[in-house]
């Protein structure tokens, strides 16, 4: 493992932690399966989708050309520490973290993420879900109530206004 990237990696995320060595780690063991980079520079070619929101993700922004402002970091909230990667030319991969091997520390948690060969650490799988189309661009409306300018889809109509999700009234009868 890159010693100067990691700790450019922790620089970034602000703390060193085993979530961000979980997303290290991905990275690599995405670009073996894959036998390319994932940071080539470019806008939109790598799409990564997460299932989970933890620290490791921000590895994975450090580390390849994914980011949520650039629409090519998605989440898929499943709760697992698993990533796919999606190369525009048609290759994909998702890897999965294996589980724990046993009781350990925090510290030897992150000292085996940081350490076993990647092949130990996670499952080479491939993603049961499509890549996700390109971020589109949409109409902005004002809502009715705020007047703050919202993206069309994000807006509803009650009682034939159109209304921002914080506006509208919510209607939940429990299901
Ligand atoms: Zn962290
Ligand atoms: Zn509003």
């Amino acid at each position: 493992m890159n010693q100067e990237k990691w700790e450019k990696a922790v620089a970034f995320h602000g703390h060193s932690c085993p979530g961000l060595a979980i997303g290290f780690r991905a990275v690599e063991a995405a670009e073996k399966a894959l036998g390319v980079s994932l940071f080539q520079g470019t806008d939109e070619e790598v799409v990564c989708v997460a299932e989970n929101e933890a620290c490791g993700i921000d590895a994975i922004m450090y580390l390849t050309d994914c980011t949520p402002g650039k629409g090519n970091f998605l989440f898929r909230l499943r709760g697992k520490q698993a990533f796919s990667f999606f190369i525009r030319d048609g290759k994909s991969v998702r890897v999965v973290l294996k589980p724990k091997s046993g009781e350990m520390t925090r510290e030897e948690w992150q000292e085996e993420l940081l350490t076993k060969p990647v092949g130990e650490l996670f499952e080479v799988k491939k993603p049961h879900y499509e890549v996700p189309e390109r971020a589109r661009i949409f109409e902005n409306q004002l809502c009715a109530t705020c007047g703050e300018s919202t993206m069309e889809l994000m807006l509803r109509i009650e009682e034939g206004k159109t209304l921002c999700l914080d506006c509208v009234k919510s209607y939940d009868r429990g299901f």
